[in-house]
């Protein structure tokens, strides 16, 4: 790769994505602020692209000319610094997620726009895993915005219950075979926090289906209809969810793990003894699949309208592999169920991981995910808003500029990625030659 990765990334999300117009945006409600917002905003989104693991890591940065440069301004006086990472983390803890939002949203936007999700997937449609996570447990170290469960510590006689603490959200990742973006991420609100927001009746923490139905609402109000189908694990095979879906106009596929679920007992009593619909043989995979499908299920009360459900049994093609058979089932509506053979169904379903490979498992890797900048959730929400922003702009420019990237993408591409911020930071610090432009673009 050539020495000037580093600077074209972030000319590029400067020029493509508008980055430098979207730090500027974000309102900062001080009066004749020392440092600009914008300022610390670029440095924050830098941090990300350039996986600054802490604040204290990012205070060394903010002394040297290349970081600067890098964000966008002169470099600081030879033995002082741009700002301190306490003013960072006090604009964090003002912003919350609300800060970065616009940006990472924008970004997605001009994507779309710029036609880089134009061909869909599966189906030619545009398909988003959600699921929970838990970047941040403590049993000792909380703040105001803290859940609150009570685990159980130590072993035999100093066995004893303590309160933990810890933070959860749900996340929407866009399914593909090449990007695989952060559309958006909702956190799981406290008790003070819901009766706050309005829930007169909230009696406890949010639980993540009810985040999740925060999340779905928001993708389809920030981002229309493009995106399609929303794909789930079993905690979402339930009829008020998929309502919730149906009513947005979202398609879904959606793990059932439990054989007592309704509709899958219902398929189950269809299926017995029946031979498999359709049978495939997938020689590049090495397995054998056998799919039984059960379109128009009217089985859910609590759901109005036919689900499909879809059973498939993998054996591995080789009959010397004694791997044991692995069973998938889901239910599928809307668009997906209409529009899905079922062996594309499965393919869906079998992507949910990615989320996980993708998403979760990287970020806490490779990622300052888990790193406890702020001991504020909301300041930690920003923060997560900036990373996430960064994430994508990453893939973006990995797919859309460097040349052979999917190829190389093979069969990690969380490696490649790493080596390339590695590559774009040694970029950085070797070539700078004054400020990169993060002005606003010209009207
Ligand atoms: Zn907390």
């Amino acid at each position: 790769m050539s020495r000037a990765r580093g600077r074209q990334l972030i000319a590029y999300a400067n020029k493509v994505y508008g980055v430098g117009d979207e730090v500027a945006k974000i309102p900062d409600p001080r009066q004749d602020p020392d440092v600009p917002l914008s300022l610390i905003s670029s440095t924050l989104l830098v941090s990300g692209l350039l996986r600054v693991r802490s604040l204290n890591a990012l205070e060394a940065e903010l002394e040297k000319a290349w970081f600067a440069h890098a964000v966008g301004a002169e470099a600081p006086v030879e033995g002082s610094r741009l700002f301190s990472a306490e003013t960072v983390s006090r604009q964090l803890v003002k912003m919350g997620a609300e800060g970065p939002r616009p940006m990472l949203e924008e970004v997605i936007h001009k994507a779309e726009r710029n036609k880089v999700f134009r061909e869909g997937w599966h189906g030619a449609l545009r398909h988003a895993a959600i699921d929970g996570w838990e970047p941040i447990r403590s049993n000792s170290r909380h703040c105001p915005h803290c859940l609150e469960r009570t685990v159980t510590v130590g072993e035999g006689d100093k066995k004893h219950e303590v309160t933990q603490y810890y933070h959860r959200c749900v996340v929407a990742l866009l399914l593909g075979e090449h990007e695989e973006v952060v559309l958006g991420f909702e956190s799981h609100r406290t008790l003070e926090q819901r009766r706050a927001a309005g829930d007169k009746s909230a009696d406890c923490h949010e639980g993540e289906e009810t985040a999740a139905i925060r999340l779905v609402e928001r993708l389809r109000e920030t981002y229309g209809r493009w995106i399609e189908v929303i794909v789930a694990d079993g905690l979402y095979a339930n009829g008020p969810f998929l309502s919730t879906l149906d009513r947005l106009g979202f398609g879904a596929v959606i793990v059932i793990k439990k054989d007592t679920d309704e509709p899958l007992r219902e398929a189950h009593n269809l299926w017995a003894g029946k031979p498999p619909n359709e049978t495939v043989e997938d020689k590049e995979a090495g397995e054998f699949i056998e799919l039984w499908d059960c379109k128009e299920l009217q089985t859910l009360s609590t759901f109005k309208g036919p689900v499909r459900v879809t059973r498939a049994v993998v054996h591995p093609l080789d009959p010397e592999d004694a791997t044991e058979p692995k069973q998938w089932c889901f239910v599928s509506i809307g668009v997906a169920a209409r529009k899905l053979t079922a062996r594309q169904l499965l393919k869906v379903m079998r992507a949910r991981w990615h989320i996980e490979n993708t998403g979760f498992n990287q970020w806490t890797k490779h990622w300052p995910f888990e790193h406890v900048f702020v001991n504020n959730w909301r300041g930690m929400e920003a923060v997560f808003g900036f990373l996430f922003t960064a994430f994508n702009l990453l893939q973006l420019f990995l797919y859309r500029q460097v040349k052979g990237y999917a190829r190389l993408k093979g069969k990690d591409p969380t490696k490649t990625i790493i080596s390339f911020v590695a590559k774009a930071r040694e970029d950085l610090v070797a070539a700078h030659g004054g400020p990169l432009d993060w002005q606003a673009a010209a009207a």
